[in-house]
């Protein structure tokens, strides 16, 4: 578990800055979702704090720890995208455990992992299958899976659902929801969907040209006049 703080960060390709000044303070099992018109700077936050681009200036803290200078795989971080790629040769059960079995988990731990996770994410049935021998929103499921089985200190999601059908999304939410409830993790969420932030979110940040244009609770954001 861990906070995280972004502090002044900016963030420029050549002349350009694409983040200006974020200076964000998120609580301990906090869920934050990310929000704001295309371009405005929500990956680009988001890969940062996963420490897969670096910021031009400032300084990300996640706990107690400086994370400029540490590599992503070092950074205990889970990420999901909207475009998951699985291994295509390896089983739905191979794909959600391989990177315990490369942190070399213990096998009855890596077992007990991946039957709550299965459970929890109703893929108990697929686990012998191939990626592609599954729908679009079972890939989504089992992408998830790989994700936050790592039991990550932060968990990072960059528009997860934005690719699936209306009612896989609302019932993804949901499992996206209970995941939070159960194992609290501090949560980034960027998504341009209202119920996702609605539903999802302790505090919203509206991102607007690579500043923080708004912060709040759901209904502060939304329901204000
Ligand atoms: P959002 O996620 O809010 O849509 P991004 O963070 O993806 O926005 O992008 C912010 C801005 O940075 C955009 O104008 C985008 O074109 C630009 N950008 C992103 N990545 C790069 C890059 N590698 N080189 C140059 N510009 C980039
Ligand atoms: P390996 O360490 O064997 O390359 P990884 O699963 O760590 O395998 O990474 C595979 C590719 O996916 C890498 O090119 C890496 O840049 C990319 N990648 C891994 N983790 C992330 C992440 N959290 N966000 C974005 N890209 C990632």
């Amino acid at each position: 578990m861990a906070s995280i703080s972004l502090k002044n960060i900016v963030k420029n390709y050549g002349k350009t800055s694409v983040v200006k000044n974020i200076d964000l303070e998120i609580e301990d099992g906090e869920f934050v979702v990310l929000v704001g018109p295309s371009g405005c700077g929500k990956s680009t936050t988001l890969r940062m704090i996963a420490g897969l681009e670096q910021a031009s200036s400032g300084d990300i803290v996640i706990g107690d720890k400086v994370m400029n200078d540490i590599e992503p795989q070092h950074r205990n971080i889970a990420m999901v995208f909207q475009n998951y790629a699985l291994y295509p040769h390896k089983s739905v059960r191979e794909n959600i455990v391989f990177a315990l079995r490369r942190l070399k988990v213990d096998e009855q731990e890596l077992q007990r992992r991946l039957v709550e996770i299965s459970e929890m994410l109703q893929l108990e049935e697929l686990l012998d299958r191939k990626p592609a021998d599954l729908s679009g929103g079972q890939r989504q499921r089992v992408a998830m899976g790989r994700a936050i089985i790592r039991d990550a200190d932060v968990f990072l999601f960059d528009e997860p659902l934005s690719n699936l059908d209306a009612k896989l999304r609302g019932h993804m939410r949901t499992e996206i929801g209970k995941i939070h409830n159960k194992f609290g993790r501090t949560s980034v969420y960027v998504t341009h969907d209202q119920i996702e932030a609605m539903t999802l979110a302790d505090k919203v940040v509206v991102l607007h040209d690579g500043y923080i244009a708004q912060a709040g609770t759901p209904m502060e954001i939304y329901l204000d006049p």
